[in-house]
């Protein structure tokens, strides 16, 4: 997505994925998380008109932090969607889209072409600067998905751009005994470990499918931030009901060891930690730096044609 701001927004480090499939290790939860509050998100749009809610605001990104942002986008009216994100720079951060139904094609200025298609992860992190577009691929039917900007530390804010593109079938899974079922888009889970990790904000990124009348556990460690956001039926925390479409964020109760989700009725919902920076944030659309300085030296070397150059 792109933060419409000067014109546009949004990518370091190390990877690495993992097989499928060795046998989960349950890791049993003792002090779970309870909820804090639950945010119904913005409805916006962005790009070219893409409809979209915002369900990390801008106002949450110290609460949350390292993350900065959380769209979920999900139409089957191609109006909604068909414009996509033209062109528009990104320098500071990573984002990760996650593509739930659809097709979207990216395109970016370091020269990496892909196509995100039904379940597959896209991680972009925009180092020093990308100028990408994030086109739709599809003139009718569903799109559905997410896409979650995860902030770099200020020594990480200008390397350079890395980017990954992971099918469906790459991203490591697992099922648990009682039937539910978990995509390891970052982090590990029971024992597996996600298709990307960092060192630095320790990300945790999981989809969970839950059959009804189950429950999973996932440690947390106890000084992440964390959030999950249902986007399929509803979950109970810790006593709370987590309705459709509504993010859960989790308390940092001292010494919890992470969470416990119960699901009466099927459910479908992503869960998402990490560790958090502690360092200045200023956001200008699509730039997020530590200082103003820094922003106006983004908003001229974009305006110089710099912000995407491969060398420098
Ligand atoms: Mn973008």
């Amino acid at each position: 997505m792109s933060h419409s701001a000067p014109t546009a927004v949004t990518a370091s480090s190390t990877s690495s994925s993992s097989s499928n499939s060795p046998s989960p290790v349950i890791s049993p939860v003792s002090r779970p998380r309870s909820v804090e509050r639950l945010v119904k998100g913005q409805a916006t749009s962005d790009g070219a008109g893409v409809k979209l809610i915002r369900v990390l605001t801008q106002d949450l990104q110290h609460r949350l932090d390292p993350f900065l942002m959380l769209d979920a986008f999900g139409s089957d009216q191609p109006d909604d969607y068909i414009a996509g994100f033209p062109d528009h720079p990104h320098r500071g951060f990573e984002t990760v889209t996650y593509m739930i139904a659809g097709r979207m094609l990216h395109r970016d200025s370091a020269g990496n072409e892909g196509l995100l298609q039904n379940g597959g992860v896209q991680w972009m992190t925009a180092g020093r600067g990308v100028i990408h577009s994030e086109i739709p691929q599809q003139d009718h039917g569903a799109m559905e998905g997410f896409q979650l900007w995860l902030n770099l530390h200020s020594s990480e804010k200008m390397q350079a751009p890395w980017y990954r593109d992971f099918q469906n079938g790459q991203l490591p899974q697992f099922t648990t005994p009682e039937g539910v079922a978990v995509t390891v888009i970052a982090g590990s889970s029971h024992g597996i470990s996600g298709a990307v990790t960092r060192s630095i904000t320790e990300p945790v990124y999981l989809d969970v499918h839950m059959p009804h009348g189950t429950r999973f556990e996932q440690q947390i460690p106890e000084g992440h931030n964390a959030f999950l956001y249902v986007y399929r039926g509803e979950v109970t925390v810790a006593g709370q009901t987590v309705p459709l479409q509504r993010m859960a964020i989790l308390a940092n109760t001292p010494q919890s060891d992470g969470l416990v989700v119960e699901a009466a009725a099927d459910a479908k919902w992503i869960l998402v930690a990490g560790k958090p920076l502690h360092e200045p944030i200023v956001q200008y659309g699509p730039f997020v730096m530590n200082t103003k300085d820094e922003i106006i030296q983004a908003m001229t070397d974009f305006r110089n044609g710099r912000l995407g150059e491969r060398t420098e």
